[in-house]
């Protein structure tokens, strides 16, 4: 029995019995071993969730051996890869085949079961979570079958697999709708909240991917925008603070401080409101705040359980130290993102119950009534999933 912890080190479990299957007989045995004595099953990739979604004294299930890109298709523009493979593992083998992800997130460590299984996203008013790109799954369910899903056969397995939140199977191949290859230019610089929320329309609308980070301490925001280009060296020498690449050079970057993190989607319209009240209450009861707000965009999607569907939004994460007690700032947060309508990330930390999630989907009711009838047993809901339960 050896301990698995997230990325944080914040989570830890004991796994009764962990498996790192190669091939698909493997990763079948290791679902059917659990069901002899119906251990909860987490299938994991990078442990980069700084929630318990991945955490389980069961059968743990890891993708470290199962990656890699199956095909290619320039036509279509997809492709097929197996459920373990790291984002940054995507991005020489797709650009060789004049592809790219339509977007990324913050970081390219995850793997791409463990970022479509909660909903994780970049920033863009344009662009959706990374579970919108998937077209098609293979998983294991609980019976041991091997199911291929899409949205013209087994849709309302495929709708609850593409955001599973490791709840309804082992996910074995994800089939990945892409764009062709493109070149970024990046900005950074900085400006302070009031100069931005000036002007956070044309800010947001004006560039393919804008964000940034609010650093309380100095009351001063780093921005980032990164637009589509044709032209430009790489990297431009005359500029320090510009660069240019492609896309899967540029997008994510190195986070490799840790901390533990609260995010909380809101409504577009709600998200300048809602940075205020946070600013406000941060500067006057967490002076000594060392960690920024992180302030994203992401479109609109319907997805039964994406913190976007529905909804134009706009994303703010709150981050703290690991050696500090993160409860008495996330709950503070979470108070506010309560009073904006918000919706906590999947792979991030909250405070919310299964009854009160129910009430921010009007799909909540429906991804588990199909989660329950492929997982009749329960062998993917683990204790923390448990507690999602409606
Ligand atoms: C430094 C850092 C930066 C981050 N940046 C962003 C960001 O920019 N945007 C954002 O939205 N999020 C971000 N996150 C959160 C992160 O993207 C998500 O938590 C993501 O799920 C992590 O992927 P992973 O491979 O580590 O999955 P894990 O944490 O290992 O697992 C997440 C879930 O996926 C399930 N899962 C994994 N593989 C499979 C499989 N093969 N079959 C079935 N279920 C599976 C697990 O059971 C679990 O429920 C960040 C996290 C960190 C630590």
């Amino acid at each position: 029995m050896t301990e698995w912890s997230n990325w944080s080190g914040k989570q830890t479990d004991a796994p009764r019995r962990r498996f790192r299957p190669s091939s698909e007989v493997e990763l079948r045995d290791a679902v059917l071993d659990a069901a002899t004595d119906g251990s909860p099953i987490r299938a994991i990739g990078a442990s980069h969730s700084h929630s318990r979604v991945a955490a389980t004294d069961g059968v743990l299930i890891e993708l470290d051996d199962w990656q890699g890109v199956v095909s290619t298709d320039a036509d279509e523009q997809s492709a097929v890869v197996r459920s373990g493979t790291r984002i940054f593992q995507l991005g020489q083998p797709l650009h060789a085949a004049g592809l790219a992800l339509k977007n990324q997130g913050d970081i390219d460590k995850q793997s791409i079961a463990g970022a479509t299984a909660t909903g994780t996203h970049g920033t863009g008013p344009t662009l959706q979570n990374l579970s919108n790109s998937v077209q098609a799954m293979r998983l294991i369910v609980a019976s041991g079958d091997l199911v291929d899903c899409s949205p013209d056969s087994e849709p309302e397995l495929f709708e609850v697999a593409r955001h599973s939140v490791g709840g309804v199977g082992v996910v074995v191949d994800v089939s990945l709708a892409l764009r062709s290859a493109y070149r970024l230019h990046e900005k950074q610089w900085l400006e302070s909240p009031d100069d931005v929320f000036a002007r956070i329309d044309e800010l947001t609308a004006a560039t393919r991917h804008f964000e940034f980070f609010w650093m309380p301490q100095r009351d001063a925001c780093a921005c980032k925008s990164l637009d589509e280009t044709d032209t430009g060296p790489d990297p431009l020498p005359h500029l320090e603070h510009e660069r240019v690449g492609w896309s899967h050079d540029i997008i994510s970057s190195i986070r490799d401080v840790k901390h533990t993190e609260m995010e909380y989607s809101v409504p577009a319209e709600l998200g300048p409101v809602c940075f205020a009240a946070l600013r406000e209450m941060l500067q006057s009861d967490f002076p000594d705040l060392q960690w920024p707000l992180e302030y994203r965009t992401l479109r609109a999607d319907d997805l039964w359980i994406s913190t976007a569907t529905g909804r134009e939004t706009v994303t703010i994460s709150a981050h703290q130290d690991i050696a500090l007690d993160d409860r008495p700032l996330f709950e503070a947060c979470e108070a506010i993102f309560r009073q904006h309508h918000g919706r906590p990330h999947w792979g991030k930390v909250h405070y919310q119950t299964g009854r009160e999630l129910a009430e921010l989907y009007p799909h909540y009711v429906d991804w588990w009534r199909v989660r329950d009838a492929h997982d009749p047993d329960g062998l993917f809901l683990t204790p923390y999933l448990a507690s999602l339960r409606p």
